[in-house]
């Protein structure tokens, strides 16, 4: 059994920087308004984020990393809305499953924060002998999770993963488009043991001034900002914001951000759709940058994708793009001009 929630787990995380996606989210949902990460080793040995959201109770601790376990349905039809992305209330479970994660937490009303630790989904003693008992120590407002050790117990997933400074990339390439898109919010990340963070944006900005801040001034001062929604009878169906460059910057690839309904996706079809746009605007091989944020009906994202799967597909995805990429094109033709 405990072969089976390894395999299974080892498809929702993939490798530190979809842990640490997982964390993100969370401290996200949990209204935190600073997030701090520290990495060790690419994030295979230790990686910590710290927030200031609102904290988890005492006694929701002994369930928090059972599989399933969420705070964020309440009833039935919350369900369809919720279970978009097919892996609700299954990333502390899973992570429990291929690392040691122990969680410190205090929520605004608690006297005192508690620590606990978690395998294979359950509570287990910090050391042998000890009680599992969630352990009240001293702590600020909001959560700190730790995991340490990621897939120790799984030596070919491991051995597939040596290269630590490419995970560490992948981990600030992950938290740089969260900044991006949550700029109210305050990031920093840093490797364990170094004095000054190689990734630091302040609070309450803009989504200009954090695109500035994290892929430089050369891409800033070309930025163009396009909103592109759809009214049908005096009702927003579906709504997108963009930032996008109508020059080249001196990167090779296109930097292509998409969130949908906040949450950091994947979609070859819209990229490839966006990449046509820029086709006679831009040379050959040139790299824009694209931010697209795109908010429709939760309940028309496909709730069957298997985790395994990065790409989503939701309802009307042709033509939301098709309509998205039309007014891209006129934008740029305008600036052409
Ligand atoms: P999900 O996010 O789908 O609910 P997770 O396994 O990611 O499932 O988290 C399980 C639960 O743990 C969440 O529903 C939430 O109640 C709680 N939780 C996890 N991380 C945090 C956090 N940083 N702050 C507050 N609560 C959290
Ligand atoms: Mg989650």
């Amino acid at each position: 059994e405990s072969l089976i929630n390894r395999i299974a787990a080892g498809e929702i995380i993939h490798r530190p920087a979809s842990a640490l996606k997982e964390l993100l989210e969370n401290s996200l949902d949990a209204g935190a308004t600073t997030i701090r990460v520290t990495v060790k080793d690419g994030g295979l040995k230790f990686l910590q984020i710290q927030d200031n959201g609102c904290g988890i109770r005492q006694s929701d601790l002994p369930i928090l990393a059972e599989r399933f376990t969420t705070s964020k349905l309440s009833t039935f039809s919350d369900l369809s809305k919720l279970t978009t992305y097919g892996f609700r209330g299954e990333a502390l479970a899973s992570i429990s499953h291929v690392a040691h994660l122990s969680v410190v937490t205090k929520t605004r009303t608690s006297a005192c924060a508690y620590k606990v630790h978690y395998s294979d989904g359950k509570l287990v003693p910090a050391q042998r002998g000890q009680s599992e008992e969630p352990k009240p120590c001293a702590g600020n407002d909001g959560t700190t999770i730790t995991i340490e050790n990621l897939f120790f117990n799984a030596p070919t997933r491991l051995s597939a993963l040596r290269n630590t400074s490419e995970e560490y990339a992948r981990i600030l390439d992950v938290l740089t488009k969260y900044a991006i898109h949550n700029s109210k919010v305050s990031f920093t990340c840093k490797k364990a043991g170094s004095p000054s963070p190689d990734l630091s944006t302040p609070s309450a900005s803009t989504t200009r001034h954090a695109i500035k801040m994290l892929y430089g001034p050369s891409i800033e001062k070309d930025l163009l900002q396009v909103t592109v929604n759809e009214n049908k009878n005096n009702e927003e169906s579906w709504s997108s914001e963009v930032y996008l460059t109508n020059v080249n910057y001196q990167g090779k690839k296109m930097i292509f951000l998409l969130f949908i309904n906040s949450r950091l996706v994947e979609s070859s079809r819209i990229k490839r759709a966006i990449e046509n746009v820029y086709t006679g605007v831009l040379p050959k091989g040139a790299a824009p940058f694209v931010y697209l944020s795109l908010r429709i009906d939760p309940q028309s994202v496909d709730v069957n994708v298997h985790p395994t799967k990065k790409e989503v597909h939701f309802l009307n995805e042709e033509e939301i793009t098709v309509q998205i990429c039309n007014t891209l094109q006129a934008k740029l033709a305008e600036q052409s001009q």
